[in-house]
């Protein structure tokens, strides 16, 4: 089972693979705009109960957290330590997010973190070398006990070899939407490859819009970039729970009219 938990929405671009990030083209769609981070009224979701007096995320759920924003945004420091409550409080769920401000971390984690929580994954975002070279080295450091490589959109070649030790999984895929910039399938297989050198679990989650084989490039609908990616059948199964790819925010989730 697996679900998603918006505590805020919005988001500053920051880096590369940010130029045609989701959370603004859903926005941007409906009207609005996703440079102004708010927080949401999902925000105390993990501990809502139904009429029945279950809880409304599942026992044991797997939540995809913070998929229309990103958790360690400065503006949302005054929210987070609640966030952290939540998650403790919820230990039967796992709770994950991607960053791309893995550096802030340090500064946001509650006073009882330790080690990490052995309910929170947290997956580093790299869009390419550079990105790779500047955050990953401090991911390795941090005391995190689950964590992702998370190539997603794949901009270029990127060689995550060295910090391969630490993580649970990769996952990697394209980029989505009308200015979707390639993928290529060459860069899709050199991460699968330095995984499969290692026993890392991997994950090809889409193929993106533009996705390029064999030298040719190919335009993918949307409902099929999913559907594509997992028949070139090259994943690398874990030994634990299959993960889903997160939910794309629906009109709901993003508050806004439909
Ligand atoms: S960090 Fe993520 S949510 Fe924020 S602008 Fe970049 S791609 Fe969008």
């Amino acid at each position: 089972m697996y679900d998603g938990w918006n505590p805020w929405h919005g988001c500053t671009k920051i880096s590369p693979g940010c130029a045609h990030c989701y959370v603004y083209r859903r926005d941007e769609a409906f009207g609005g705009t996703a440079s102004k981070c708010r927080k949401t009224a999902a925000f105390d979701l993990p501990l809502r109960r139904d009429r029945s007096g279950g809880w409304k995320l599942p026992l044991g759920s797997w939540v995809y957290t913070c998929f229309t924003s990103d958790f360690l945004l400065a503006d949302a420091d005054d929210w987070r330590p609640d966030c952290w409550k939540m998650m403790r409080e919820r230990s039967d769920c796992t709770f994950c997010f991607f960053t791309k401000r893995i550096e802030r971390i340090g500064s946001c984690l509650p006073p009882d973190w330790g080690d990490g929580y052995d309910n929170v994954v947290v997956g580093c975002t790299v869009e390419n070398q550079e990105m790779a070279e500047r955050r990953l080295p401090v991911f390795a450091e941090l005391p995190i006990k689950r964590r992702l490589i998370v190539a997603e959109p794949l901009l270029g070649h990127i060689d995550v070899s060295p910090w391969l030790g630490c993580v649970e999984e990769v996952c990697a895929g394209g980029e989505s939407g009308k200015d979707a910039r390639p993928c290529d399938f060459e860069w899709v297989l050199a991460l699968r490859d330095a995984c499969a050198e290692r026993g890392v679990p991997f994950s090809f989650h889409q193929t993106g819009a533009r996705f390029v084989r064999g030298g040719k490039l190919y335009k993918i609908p949307r409902r099929l970039q999913h559907v594509q990616a997992k028949k070139a059948g090259i994943d690398i199964p874990g030994p634990g729970e299959r993960r889903k790819r997160p939910p794309e925010p629906t009109a709901e989730q993003l508050e806004l009219p439909l």
